[in-house]
């Protein structure tokens, strides 16, 4: 009988989390909704040389924003506990004894000075069943010799024996069977005895092993690792889970990994969330942008990301998390690297903004509009004018761009506009039209625009030449929504104060 689906995400707390780190906890999320099974949140710090504090919580917070949840692990509790690596140093030493027992693991005690003299007499050394023999271990000293020196308080680290001329096999369900000969790999570090913590390989299998995962998604720059793993699985009689090794998150252009010189380059964050730090060097506060902060809704996100090296196969781009689930499939998920578009993911933002409840937008045009000393009128005022204008924009920071002359007359009339639509008979033109307007009684755009129209056609002018002065006097320059819905906005007075304030300053 198979086990149910138990997936993890195991980042290592080094800093903020990279868009890929959650792509790939996205994937898991997925897989394991999915099969209706779990997905674990473990922390990896053993290497507490590059722990940083705050990651955790970074991490947490930012797929507590994504909408992406976690069964069990580090501030979720569960039965597999302790879900930190630092905290189960006891459980990785009691399976390091197991594999010296079994013979299966041996103590080393070479120093750095050794090492190095070693690689550079050896061309391409590999600490392996070639060269064991030539170092200080247990297996060249004998046991009782080892044991001495660990006695007489020898730092030592315990390596992985591991036989030569072996195949093998990494079923990975993306990219097919993986085949490698044992001889190319060296006996690797499972445990130092100096901080008395295992490595990453030791310390990952153990917990997945324990923590009864079946399944392991993670990004590609882990797939040299998985025959290690593949070969601790056999040497403690384990299963091994099934592996997906998911493509890289490639720069826009090139074939570099995306990396956070990207987002510098081209303008766009690399993390969910801000985070900010002290720079090491100058002791400067320092932040790097992050989505949540630069107005990316997480739907968006999610959504972008989730077609981020897999999609459907039915040309669908807008997924709830809920059809995703229901689609997403490990074997569609590309081999080869995603490029990153920004362009793309802000196509889905547009989307999701039009979507996302409006009072989103409408606090944040409010707080704008006050940023730009204006006044925001009323909160109806503001809905309709976000009605109006939502459909413009990709990100909220663009609002009061599109949106100013709603609250703002304007200070300036853009160059370009002016040559195309103030042409000399234009000031007459606006002069007329306000005339017009001042006297009709019924200010609603709907049956003011018939009547505009009509008395224009009646004086034999273009409706473009008139309208577009016009506009250009109210709104600065020739855009915006339809001229009779910014007039309804404006009100009467204000508009026609505006219309004649142009003609005089342009004159
Ligand atoms: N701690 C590793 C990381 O930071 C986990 C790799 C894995 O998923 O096995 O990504």
């Amino acid at each position: 009988m198979s086990r149910p689906v138990v997936v993890r995400f195991a980042p290592s707390p080094t800093g903020p989390l990279h868009i890929g780190g959650v792509r790939t906890c996205l994937y898991n999320y997925l897989f394991a909704r999915q099969h209706g099974g779990k997905l674990l949140f473990r922390i990896e710090d053993t290497d507490s040389q590059r722990f940083v504090p705050g990651a955790e919580d970074y991490i947490i917070e930012s797929f507590k924003w994504l909408g992406i949840q976690f069964d069990e692990g580090v501030s979720f509790g569960g039965d597999h506990g302790p879900y930190r690596q630092s905290e189960r140093r006891e459980i990785y030493k009691k399976y390091v004894q197991v594999l010296l027992d079994a013979g299966k693991a041996y103590y080393a005690f070479d120093t750095k000075e050794e090492l190095d003299a070693a690689r550079a007499e050896t061309p391409n050394f590999q600490y392996d069943a070639s060269t064991r023999g030539k170092m200080r271990n247990s297996i060249s000293l004998g046991m009782e010799k080892a044991q001495e020196l660990i006695a007489a308080g020898e730092p030592y680290v315990v390596r992985f024996l591991i036989e030569p001329g072996e195949d093998v096999l990494v079923n990975d369900l993306i990219r097919g069977e993986v085949k490698i000969n044992s001889s190319i790999l060296d006996d690797k570090v499972l445990y130092k005895s100096a901080d008395e913590l295992p490595t990453y390989h030791m310390a990952n299998i153990v917990d997945d092993h324990l923590m009864e995962v079946t399944h392991v998604i993670r990004g590609e720059e882990w797939l040299p690792s998985s025959p290690l793993h593949v070969l601790l699985y056999r040497a403690f009689g384990w299963e091994a889970p099934q592996f997906a090794h998911l493509p890289l998150l490639l720069a826009p252009e090139g074939n570099g990994k995306l990396s956070k010189r990207d987002g510098d380059k081209y303008g766009f964050p690399v993390f969910p969330l801000q985070w900010n730090f002290n720079d090491k060097e100058t002791g400067e506060s320092k932040s790097y942008s992050g989505y949540r902060e630069e107005g990316y809704r997480p739907e968006a996100v999610v959504n972008f990301l989730a077609l981020l090296g897999w999609n459907p196969g039915n040309d669908q781009d807008i997924m709830t998390m809920e059809e995703m689930i229901q689609l997403f499939d490990l074997s569609k998920c590309s081999k080869n690297g995603a490029h990153f578009d920004i362009k793309r993911l802000m196509w889905f933002n547009h989307h999701y903004l039009q979507e996302c409840d409006e009072r989103i937008l409408c606090d944040e045009l409010k707080k704008q509009v006050l940023e730009n000393g204006a006044d925001p009128k009323s909160d109806e005022y503001i809905k309709t004018v976000i009605g109006l204008m939502k459909e413009r924009i990709n990100l909220p920071k663009e609002l009061w761009g599109q949106c100013n002359f709603f609250f703002a007359a304007p200070e300036k009339y853009e160059e370009k506009s002016l040559k195309k639509w103030w042409k000399p008979e234009a000031p007459n033109y606006v002069a007329s039209l306000c005339d017009f307007l001042e006297a009709q009684e019924d200010w609603n755009g709907e049956s003011l625009e018939p009547k505009v129209l009509e008395w224009i056609a009646s004086k034999e002018w273009k409706t473009g030449a008139v309208m577009n002065a016009f506009r250009v006097a109210l709104v600065g320059e020739a855009r915006g929504p339809q001229i009779f819905l910014i007039t309804d906005q404006l009100g009467k007075e204000e508009s026609l104060r505006r219309a004649r304030v142009a003609i005089e300053r342009l004159a």
